[in-house]
Order: C-alpha cells, then structure tokens, then sequence
C-alpha cells in the first residue's frame, strides 16, 4: 500500500524525501490540506467520508489534516461537518487514524469557530453569532454579539476540550484555524476587535485569547502529539489581517514555544475580495501563497506548511527547495487526481491529471450543500460507486460519437475497462466546448481538461477519428455492440424580431470568426461563463460593453468565489451588468428586453452589435439511427448543461457499458 521510494536521485527528492517534526514522521512532504469534505454527517464521518480518505492515502498522501471541526455543540439536520463536542469524537478520529496507520501516514486533526462568519444555521433561523465586538461582517451581513470574557473562558474550554478528545482518537497532532477570518483571527485584527479589555487593543492583548487556547489544547493533549495553528498572513480583506500582524503574532507563538509548526494558506471570509481567494480560482497562481509562506518561516524558523493553488509537482517542488515550506498541501490536485503524491514518488508525472482552477465540483458542490467532486474525475467523491471498476465480463465494440468532454471521458473508461472504442470527432480537434472556454481571458487553463483527457485516451488505446462526421449508415456498417452519442450542442437563437440588426453568436465571438461593432449588447441566457467571458473579452479589447443577464446576477450559475473574481474583472475592464433581462429584439442600433419580472420594455441603445449567449441547443442528428445495438446519449445532446455533467455522464455510461 505504501509506494516505494526510488533508488535513483530523483529531482523530486527534497519533495518525496521524509521529513519530521519534533519525533513525528512523514514520509514525505506532500500532505492533505483541510477543506469541507460535505461528507461529515451528523458531526461524524460515513462510509463516503472515509472511502473519500482512503483513495488520498492510497495515492501516497503523509499526513491528511481533517476538514475544519466544530468546537461548541452542534445540530442540525444535514449539518455537514465534524462535532468536537461530542463524546462520539474520539471513536470518530479513530476511524479515520487506523486508516493512516494503515498506509505509514499521519493525521492531523483540524479545530475551529467561525466566530462572526456565521453562515450555516441549526433551524433555519438566523441565530446571534459571537465575535470579539459589534464590528459588522460585510460577506454574511452580520452584526455580531460581543463576548464575555466568561465566554472567551468557555471557549478556551471548548478548545482545549475537542483537542483532548482528538488525541483520544489516536490524531498525531492538533492544528488551530486562525486564519481565513474566523474567530481566532477576528481577535488578532484590531478592524474586528475594538474591545478595550484585557483582550483587546495592543498586540498583545488581541493575541491572548489564540495564545490562551493554544496553551490549554497543549495542557490538554500532552506533549508527544503535535500542536499547531494555520494563518493567512496578509488575506485581503479591508478588515482582516495584515502581513506584519500576523507575524507579530506568529513569532510571539514561536518565542513561547507555544507550537511545532505553522500552516499557511491564503484568502479571507470578511469580504467578496477575501473570498474569492479561499479556494483560488484559475485567476490567480501558487506565487501569493508561496511569499505568504515564506515570510512565516523567515519571521519563526518553525516548520512551515502551505497549500493555495498549488496543483503541479514543480510548485511543490518549488515550495521546498525555495525554502518557503517545509510541507505541500494539497485539495483540488487531489480530488483530480488522488494519485498525485504517489506518481511524484514513481517519477510519472506526465500521468497526473492537473486541477484547473474551475472550482466548480470541488469547493461548487460544497456551496451547494454536497459532497466534493470533480469535473475532470468524477469518481471522486464517488469512490464508492467508481472507485474501482475493474475490466468488463465481455469486451465490447462500443462507438462513440463525438470528441468533447463527454465522449473523451465516455470512450477512457470504456477502453481501461476492456473495450475496443472508437471516437469519431467532426472538428479537426478534440474538446469540444472547452476549446472555446479556455479562450476567454483568464480561462487558458480550462484547456487542461483537454489534455487530460486526451492523455487517457492515448493511455487506454482508444481509436481516434478527427475531421470524421459519422452518418447513420456509417454506424450501422460498424456493427457496434454499443453507441454512445456524445455530439453536444450547437448555440440557441431566441424567437424575436432581429431585421436589420448585427447579431452574431458568442461562440463565433470567442472563436474570432464573427466580427463586432465597437459598441455591444450581450445577451446572456445561461448565466454561466460564455456571457462574462466574451463581456470581458470584448471591453478589454476596447469594445464599450453592456452586459444583459436574464437572472439575478453575472455568473449566477457559477461558482461564488469564480463569480467574484469575474465581477472584479468585468469592473475594471468596465463591463456594464443589467440583470433581470429577456432579450426579445433588436434592430440596426437597438437591442429590446423585458424585465423578467414585470414585463416592461428595457432598450439598450447606441448599440452596433447584439452577441447572443443565449444557451444551446442540443445535437440529436444521430438519435434516431434505427440501430438494434444500444445506444446512449450523454452530455449535451441529451440536455445541454457543463463539463461536469458531461464527463460524469460518460463516467456513468461508461460503468454501464
Ligand atoms: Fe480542480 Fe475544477 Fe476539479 Fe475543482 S472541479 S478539483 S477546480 S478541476
């Protein structure tokens, strides 16, 4: 179960070298970074949660650090994350822990209160969320109750307390989230904590309530397992913390030899601007969390973890050998591809599936109130169901029908379970969609999902046919045991008087095969990334840009943290948004909507040119072949929707198949 080290030098060495703090052992630098899950349940872990861990451990991960664990007693029906108050905790960190032993790896359990970023609710109602004072919070809309120092005390307890019984359940160590805004890190801002008691006002009087709870979680876990906390030094909030607060605080910590490491991560919750760098979409690379890191370490000389957009070998490798850490944290890497750390260690890094940045399914579905996923490797979060499928009872012919994401991942899975498949793709390239989307300014990366997939065709033998449209009675001569179509969609055009005016797909926009005039209307559908992106695309290319959304907001579908940071980028490149809006018309220089809601006339004048991003339409030309074989339709021509959709369709087909 453990991967051998290799006996040749390997570049990776100081990566996959072992390493140790104080007399605890990791055999290697790569380790698990703390993130929601979704599959805590009732304030412990099912048999999801723990398939979820194992695949990690098995793909070579040292130390898993656990999603963030609640100290004060919770409830609540669905409440999806660990409960440090309860009894059942340390039998909860046990399963957990016996499973690490099982693979040479540790376990770090993770502790903490939100303090004012009180965003989820036992009932329903808004319930008053506790804070060092009555400082609002602008993401949640918050005004917080100030504490008692009798409450301060109880929550020291409550610290201390969950630790114990981590430890009881076999953790190797215990780890305090300060950073990111909660409620440890509200004390230490003095734009939070304005109280001007013992535990307020100078350094040290804000640091005292973090210091109090770290000496008591240490009283209460003894001295052999490992005590640490996790900041983000500088997080990009106007309230939150800056770079020479955190430190002051860090070397205090250090100077009283209060804790063995420091974990580093990067993003706030007090702000939109905060938050959208909690879990950094493909807007911003690994360098911010890197710097972060490195200024920790110069400032303590303690062992420095970190994580924060890093999701290739050579920035982990990086992060060692610059010295800005000791330790790489990973999540999205991992839900792409578990297997990252272990074939770091065997030397095959072109296998590794890189995470893109999207956030659609990992930290996406956790804004929903589901498990982790991802969109390239749907099996995550689904160990159970795809963990392992092993080879079909009888090796099939089995065509499929078109070569973007959907058909990619269908004919991967089909072949590494044993099938002859042949792909036959109309364009002269593979991707389908994502061809268009990593054109959008900022989205290169989404391209990556293209030469992932592409990648596991090669691996699994699948024959791959470009600048092909396959006929129905071209299938019919192929004889295939199976079909599955995957021919996607093609751009929709609403009903509405259109004479005389410029109007041109979105599509053919990103593309570069429409041209536009220098003042645009887009007309946005789907709420999803084609309407910003080409926005975005044509008012940094100087085109003066009006935005007309026919929801609440730009990006509504998106993710959060995505949609942030586009509204960011549409702001500064000067995007106009209207939201509520139903395009009905246009004509040489006006564009005609309804507001959604009561139907009245909305026109958008001075316009040259009206792009359409009004969704799509599904490819069914192939659907009613006539063919006696079974034939499966997935993705878009079945319902138009996204990647993920698509390549959790071909997942599931494939499975069937
Ligand atoms: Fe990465 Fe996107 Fe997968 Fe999330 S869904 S892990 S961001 S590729």
């Amino acid at each position: 179960m453990v991967a051998a080290t290799k006996a040749t030098l390997s570049p990776y060495d100081p990566l996959i070298s072992p390493f140790e703090i104080r007399r605890t052992r990791f055999k290697n630098r790569m380790f698990m970074a703390p993130h929601g899950t979704g599959y805590a349940k009732g304030g412990g872990w099912g048999d999801q949660a723990l398939a979820y861990y194992k695949a990690r451990l098995d793909g070579g991960v040292a130390l898993i650090v656990t999603e963030a664990t609640q100290v004060v007693p919770v409830t609540g029906q669905g409440y999806a994350q660990l409960n440090g108050a309860s009894d059942a905790f340390p039998a909860e960190v046990r399963k957990l822990t016996d499973i690490c032993a099982d693979y040479d790896a540790r376990c770090i359990v993770q502790l903490y209160n939100e303090g004012r970023a009180r965003a989820h609710s036992t009932d329903g109602s808004v319930e008053p969320a506790l804070a060092p004072s009555v400082m609002r919070d602008e993401r949640f809309h918050i005004v917080p109750v100030e504490m008692t120092t009798d409450q301060i005390e109880q929550f020291v307890g409550l610290f201390a307390a969950a630790a114990g019984r981590a430890v009881a359940g076999g953790a190797d160590g215990v780890e305090l989230l300060i950073g990111m805004g909660y409620l440890h890190g509200q004390f230490l801002s003095p734009r939070i904590n304005v109280r001007t008691d013992a535990y307020g006002g100078s350094p040290e009087n804000r640091h005292r309530f973090a210091i109090e709870t770290l000496k008591a979680m240490r009283e209460k876990m003894g001295d052999a397992p490992l005590l640490g906390f996790r900041v983000v030094p500088e997080d990009d909030d106007p309230d939150g913390m800056r770079m020479a607060e955190t430190l002051a605080f860090c070397q205090a910590a250090a100077e009283q030899g209060l804790v063995d490491y420091i974990s580093v991560a990067v993003g706030g919750t007090h702000t939109l601007a905060g938050t959208r760098k909690i879990v950094p979409p493909m807007y911003f690379d690994a360098d911010d969390a890197l710097a972060q890191a490195s200024a920790v370490r110069k400032a303590t000389n303690l062992p420095i973890m970190v994580a924060g957009r890093i999701n290739q070998p050579v920035q982990a490798l990086q992060a060692i050998t610059s010295e800005a850490a000791d330790m790489v944290g990973f999540v999205r890497a991992l839900l792409t591809d578990p297997g990252f750390p272990n074939k770091v260690v065997e030397g095959d890094l072109d296998s590794i599936r890189a995470c893109i940045g999207c956030n659609q399914a990992c930290i996406g579905h956790r804004n929903k109130g589901h498990g982790v996923s991802c969109i390239q490797f749907p099996e995550s979060g689904r160990e159970l169901q795809y963990g392992s499928l092993g080879k079909a009872e009888r090796a099939k012919h089995v065509v499929v029908v078109g070569g973007g994401p959907a058909g990619m991942k269908a004919a991967a899975v089909c072949a590494a379970r044993g099938h002859k498949v042949q792909l036959f793709e109309k364009g002269r390239q593979l991707g389908g969609q994502a061809l268009l989307a990593q054109a959008l300014p900022g989205r290169a990366e989404f391209g990556g999902i293209v030469t992932n997939l592409k990648s596991e065709l090669e691996q699994h033998g699948v024959l791959v046919t470009l600048n092909h449209e396959v006929t129905q009675a071209e299938l019919a001569a192929f004889a295939p045991d199976e079909v599955i179509l995957a021919t996607g969609a093609r751009p929709h055009m609403p009903v509405g008087e259109f004479e005389g005016a410029q109007v041109v797909q979105a599509w053919d926009v990103i593309s570069g095969t429409a041209q536009v005039g220098g003042s645009v209307v887009v007309a946005d559908w789907r709420c999803d990334w084609v309407g910003p992106g080409v926005a975005e695309m044509l008012a940094a290319n100087g085109h003066k840009v009006v935005l007309c959304v026919n929801g609440e907001k730009a990006g509504e579908l998106l993710q959060p943290y995505v949609r942030y940071a586009l509204a960011g980028r549409m702001h500064e490149a000067g995007v106009s948004v209207v939201p509520y809006m139903r395009v009905f018309g246009a004509d040489e220089d006006t564009a005609y909507f309804q507001h959604v809601v009561t139907g009245a006339p909305q026109m958008i004048e001075e316009m040259d040119t009206l792009v359409m991003a009004w969704g799509n339409d599904p490819v069914t030309d192939l659907v009613d072949s006539g063919l006696t074989c079974p034939v499966h339709r997935i993705g878009d021509c079945l319902s138009p929707r996204t990647a993920e959709e698509a390549v959790l369709e071909g997942l599931k087909v494939a499975a069937a198949v």
